[in-house]
């Protein structure tokens, strides 16, 4: 598994790579659009999580 693409659109990262933070863990992607792209997938799997499942503690 290749760590130099995108972890939105799967293309090879250069200089201008964002790092975003997603669910704890950090991941590096090509370009802003593709970091939205990533949080707004994350805030919709928590958003679906918290529905389905109660946390306990
Ligand atoms: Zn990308």
């Amino acid at each position: 598994m290749k760590e130099n693409t995108c972890a939105a659109c799967d293309c090879e990262l250069d200089d201008t790579r964002i790092a975003v933070k997603i669910g704890g863990r950090t991941v590096e992607v090509c370009c802003e659009e593709c970091a939205t792209v990533l949080r707004e997938a994350e805030a919709t799997t928590r958003a679906a999580a918290s529905m389905s499942a109660h946390p306990g503690h």
